[in-house]
């Protein structure tokens, strides 16, 4: 059967996700609750709504319904970038010599250049729904303030943006691509916040980090009439959302008979590993079918591999809830890593929790060899991918490898999250011979954990 299968698998619009499909509805050790940092007891939705939209928060709080409709305006909007391809990498397997069958979902064809489209559509539909005016973020490598300021501009919503200092000077497009579609963008940490300016007087000349953005965002949000905070990554809801690509994945594979036997994605706050392995999650949750699913994370940035589960804050300034996740601490800011998308000190709860119950594994990858994967796909596959999807590209590559060794034809399925036209300054530093790997020692991790909140 799988010689067959073409060189991409398109689904029909028609056989696009009605709904979205929540995992937690299907976790026996469901994730841990977020905090009131103030009274230590679990955030109630009013208080959530303060800072969240109203739809959101419920969303946020729902572990009890495995299904979730995608209302109209969503599907709508979807359907001018999606179903997305699932492409079958015969080149790269034929260069590798594997008898593995290689499959990436690809997430990079729009605008924006990464699956945060996703969420970001349905974010900015929930506040227009609401009545808001508008809403500001934090972005990293800027693909999240791209999407969200798309998705903004779509339903008429002003967008404000705090972007990480380090990105917003190294991607001056990404910047200009946002303000095309009518964001406002700060790079961060900034003086137009109470918070910005307490981080730039203690860490002088920091690049910023997206714990730093969050509270800066956070803060003008709660402190602007008709304005909500939203969050590209982290959030139950954010994962609810980007099911949608797993969603996809799986009819795609489910209508030429292919079963994954390995999954694997990069995990920054987790949420297109989590919207990837969502149905397949599933399946595992409830004792159907059996999937390998590997998160991969940059060494620079190491949450999961080297970091604690614990409550900790979601941010650098300390005003959002805690939530229990695999965490470096909310002090931790990385090397000035390329993989922006990747550079944030914690995880998704959901996800810690499924690896905490044994349910994933996760690798972390030094970033030259990264980028020397992410040369070899473009070689091989033609498409130029983002740093962040490269570190999944690693490891997908070294599996393919093993099982040449092994003579195993397993089919191994990764989210390839986006493109990477607008990462040419890292590209360039990878080929000049000017980037490092640089690894966290176990000192400076064991310095951000020492403060980790007592609860
Ligand atoms: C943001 C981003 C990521 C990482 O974020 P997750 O929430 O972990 O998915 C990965 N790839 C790309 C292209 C991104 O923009």
């Amino acid at each position: 059967m799988s010689d067959k299968v073409p060189y991409k698998i398109y689904l029909e619009e028609s056989e696009m996700p009605k709904a979205w499909y929540n995992m937690r509805a299907d976790m026996k050790n469901k994730p841990a609750p977020l905090l009131n940092p103030g009274t230590g007891a679990p955030m109630k939705a009013e208080e959530l709504e303060g800072v969240f939209c109203k739809e959101l928060v419920a969303q946020e709080l729902n572990n009890d319904d495995p299904w979730i409709e995608i209302p109209d305006e969503i599907r709508s909007f979807y359907r001018m970038y999606r179903p997305s391809p699932l492409v079958r990498a015969y080149c790269l397997e034929e260069k590798l010599g594997t008898p593995a069958k290689i499959y990436y979902k690809f997430e990079g064809n729009n605008t924006s250049g990464s699956h945060k489209l996703n969420s970001a559509i349905a974010q900015a539909y929930y506040a227009k729904k609401q009545g808001l005016k508008g809403v500001t973020t934090e972005t990293g490598a800027g693909q999240w303030g791209t999407a969200l300021s798309m998705a903004c501009a779509y339903f008429g919503l002003d967008c404000k943006v705090y972007m990480v200092k380090v990105s917003y000077e190294q991607k001056p497009f990404r910047r200009e691509v946002m303000r095309t579609y009518g964001a406002s963008v700060t790079p961060s940490p900034s003086e137009t916040t109470e918070i910005g300016k307490k981080i730039l007087s203690e860490h002088p000349g920091t690049t910023g980090s997206l714990g730093c953005a969050i509270s800066e965002a956070v803060e003008v949000a709660v402190g602007t009439e008709g304005y909500r905070y939203v969050l590209g990554s982290v959030l139950n809801q954010v994962l609810l959302h980007q099911s949608v690509i797993g969603l996809e994945t799986k009819a795609a594979l489910d209508k030429y008979g292919i079963k994954a036997d390995m999954i694997i994605g990069c995990a920054g706050g987790g949420s297109n590993l989590g919207g990837l392995i969502a149905p397949f999650m599933g399946e595992k949750l409830r004792g159907e079918a059996d999937y390998e699913i590997i998160a991969v994370e940059p060494a620079s940035c190491p949450s999961f591999t080297r970091g604690t589960y614990a409550y900790d804050f979601c941010d650098t300034g300390k005003v959002c809830p805690l939530a229990k996740m695999y965490t470096l601490g909310c002090d931790f800011i990385p090397a000035p890593n390329h993989a922006g998308g990747l550079r944030y000190h914690g995880m998704s709860s959901t996800l810690s929790q499924l690896y905490a119950d044994g349910y994933m594994k996760a690798v972390s990858v030094p970033q030259t060899s990264v980028f020397e994967a992410a040369e070899f796909f473009a070689r091989t596959e033609g498409i130029l991918p983002a740093p962040e999807s490269s570190h999944a590209i690693r490891v997908a590559i070294d599996e393919a490898k093993k099982c040449k060794e092994t003579g195993e034809e397993k089919n191994i399925v990764f989210g390839l999250t986006g493109t990477g036209y607008f990462d040419m300054v890292a590209y360039e530093k990878y080929h000049d011979g000017k980037m490092d790997d640089y690894i966290p020692t176990d000192e400076e991790l064991k310095e951000s954990l020492a403060k980790l909140p007592r609860i």
